[in-house]
């Protein structure tokens, strides 16, 4: 395919130009493409065939503002097959929790476009009243400010533009293509990134405090990446995701909560806020058990090892630090006894297994402070959608 640069004003047969013109994009305008996207910065000339492979909103759309010559039957006849042999499925059904009012977005104009297309002949290339772009069919992506746009369509151009398993993608292009992706029902990048998104928030505690330590995602820090994808994915309704991101945000300081630039829905605010109380108030209650705990362990041992807790004072550290925490990394076992126990190896080895239980235990009732259901509902609604944007039946 070719491309053609430089910035050209953008022509409408039937409706005058505005005073921000969108310009061509450098890279997705293609001299074979048949459709013309438009955004507030800029055009995008693409081919119908492929949108309508990718997305299920755009082929849904470009039927219903009437292709129909002989050539364009053609090929949406080609898009049918592949889809019909898995290549790339598009039913709008299949995620049903991510069909979006994108159609109704698209243009104000969509309505009657619908009843053009419905009474006008297969045969006409357009919409009577439809815009039209140097003679390509224009369709005004109202509301998109085309940098989102951009990045979707070059993942669906570009085989080397988005890897799921490559964690340097900005934070900026993740968000994109998730919410892009979702409002046009681009099945496949939506899948890819939910599945890089929850590879990064496992729903295990082991596997989640490991990556937790880490310090860097998409480019910024973890903590800067969790509000964000929070946000997006409530956007998104990534139901199955909240929870776990839910629990990444409930670690900061409710002033950083109140005041991120990221604002959520109120609602949202208030389950993040109650969530992030409840978690609290489980891990200072069994914080403050802690001494009682070395104490019972060394009696059940019946340790009467030098330097344990029947030899004089066990308690080394300051429990304060660990007080008011919402992290289940900051409380797990082995850095607790450091910090704050003396213990022999025996009552050491015991108070961490202690500790890692309990840490296990309120891991389980995370989602239910948030209101969400258990880890294994959720994982297996992850599996679900996952498999669903796949093309495979659960
Ligand atoms: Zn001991």
């Amino acid at each position: 395919m070719e491309t053609n640069d430089g910035p050209r004003k953008k022509r409408r047969t039937s409706k005058s130009p505005s005073r921000d013109e969108p310009v061509r994009h450098d890279i997705l305008w293609f001299l074979d493409g048949n459709v013309v996207l438009s955004t507030k910065i800029y055009l995008f000339r693409v081919h119908k065939s492929i949108l309508s492979l990718h997305s299920s909103v755009f082929c849904d759309m470009f039927q219903l503002v009437g292709e129909g010559s002989d050539e364009e039957k053609e090929e949406n006849d080609d898009v049918e097959d592949s889809e019909d042999s898995g290549i790339a499925p598009h039913n709008h059904d299949v995620n049903s929790d991510n069909d979006t009012n994108a159609d109704k977005k698209l243009d104000g104009d969509s309505d009657s476009d619908r009843e053009a297309a419905n009474t006008c002949s297969r045969k006409s290339s357009l919409s009577p009243e439809g815009d039209t772009y140097e003679g390509l069919p224009l369709v005004d992506l109202a509301g998109e400010d085309g940098e989102g746009v951009s990045k979707l369509l070059r993942a669906v151009y570009e085989r080397d533009f988005y890897h799921r398993d490559d964690n340097s993608t900005s934070l900026e292009t993740i968000v994109s293509l998730l919410l892009l992706s979702t409002k046009y029902n681009f099945k496949h990048i939506r899948t890819d990134v939910i599945i890089q998104i929850s590879r990064q928030y496992p729903m295990s505690l082991n596997a989640f405090c490991a990556l937790d330590k880490q310090h860097e995602l998409f480019g910024k820090t973890r903590d800067k990446c969790s509000m964000r994808l929070l946000q997006a994915a409530i956007q998104a309704d990534v139901y199955a995701l909240l929870p776990i991101l839910f629990y990444a945000c409930a670690k900061f300081p409710i002033s950083s909560v109140a005041f991120n630039p990221c604002k959520l829905p109120e609602d949202y605010m208030e389950t993040l806020v109650l969530g992030k109380e409840e978690l609290e108030g489980a891990i200072n209650s069994f914080v403050s058990i802690f001494p009682c705990s070395m104490l019972k362990i060394s009696g059940a041992n019946e340790c009467k090892n030098k330097g344990c807790a029947s030899d004089g004072p066990f308690f080394a550290g300051n429990l304060g630090a660990l007080v008011g925490t919402a992290s289940l990394t900051d409380i797990e076992g082995e850095r607790v006894v450091e910090k704050c126990f003396r213990a022999c190896r025996k009552c050491r080895a015991s108070l961490i297994k202690r500790i890692n239980e309990q840490r296990e235990a309120i891991w389980s009732a995370v989602p239910d402070f948030f209101g969400y259901d258990d880890w294994g509902y959720l994982q297996g609604k992850l599996d679900g959608v996952i498999a669903e944007g796949r093309g495979v039946r659960t």
